[in-house]
């Protein structure tokens, strides 16, 4: 299989998004780390899952913002499976106000996981990644960092700040055969989008030409493409999955 015997560590997956990209590299052969800060009976259940089907995972607590926790599972996942070759960075959060109403301490808490989280994760596996000899680092952005969206300034700074950081070690790496990519989802069925009350998921609705919010298979099955050594002349993109939303 085109991921066999790679270790890649997926930052958030005991749901949504990442525990989608989670099943689907391990059911291609990955060794998998499934990442998660507080949803630990989540996390064991898709090892549990990933097992049944063949495949190969551990669950690895860490706190994103929390550099020694970082630290930490690198030391687990080396101990587990040795050096990392993909890094998938998805945890992210939402905190959705009017700018009118957002605290600085909102402001903060969106910035702290959502691009301190990336800078942690990438900084404590960087130098497995580019050892690696099909490194990847892949970032899950969005679409909102591509067009804003109403009451959510601190998560479209966050996302839209993602290509430029992908952009850049992309060309730090570019003497190496590890790439890195941001893949931007549109909006996809997960407890984040539950969040988002049904009168304005309907006008979302009204802005996607495909007419239905994206599963997350929609969105792991281009990282695992990105993961693979088919993607090796890919580096420095944006790949939207976003059901044609212009932006
Ligand atoms: P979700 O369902 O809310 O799941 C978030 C995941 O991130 C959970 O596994 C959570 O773990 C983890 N997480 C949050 N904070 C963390 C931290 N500090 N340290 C470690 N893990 C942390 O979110 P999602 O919808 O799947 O979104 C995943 C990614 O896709 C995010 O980056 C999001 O911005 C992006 N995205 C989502 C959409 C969408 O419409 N859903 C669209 C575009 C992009 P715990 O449960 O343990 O806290």
């Amino acid at each position: 299989m085109k991921l066999d015997s790679q270790t890649c560590v997926v930052t958030g997956s005991s749901r949504g998004i990442g525990k989608g990209i989670a099943t689907e590299l391990a059911s291609h052969g990955a060794n998998v780390v499934v990442n998660y800060r507080n949803s630990e009976r989540e996390a064991y259940d898709v090892v549990d899952e990933i097992e049944a089907d063949g495949g190969t995972a551990i669950a690895v607590q860490a706190d994103v913002t929390e550099e020694d926790e970082v630290e930490a599972m690198v030391g687990r996942v080396r101990n587990a499976f040795g050096p990392t070759d993909v890094l998938v960075n998805n945890a992210g959060i939402t905190v959705d106000k009017k700018f009118d109403n957002m605290t600085r301490e909102d402001w903060d808490a969106v910035m702290d996981v959502n691009l301190g989280g990336v800078y942690n994760c990438t900084n404590a596996f960087f130098d497995d990644l580019k050892a690696a000899d099909h490194g990847r680092l892949i970032n899950i952005s969005s679409v909102v960092g591509q067009q804003g969206n109403y009451g959510q300034a601190n998560y479209a700074a966050t996302k839209s700040g993602l290509f430029g950081f992908t952009r850049t070690i992309a060309l730090e790496l570019a003497d190496t055969e590890t790439t890195a990519n941001c893949v931007s989802p549109g909006f996809v069925q997960t407890d984040m989008l539950d969040k988002v009350p049904e009168r304005v998921q309907n006008k979302i609705l009204e802005r996607i030409p495909l007419d239905r919010f994206a599963e997350v298979d929609d969105v792991a099955c281009i990282v695992r493409f990105l993961a693979s050594e088919d993607s090796s002349y890919m580096t420095g993109q944006v790949f939207g999955v976003n059901g044609g939303m212009e932006w």
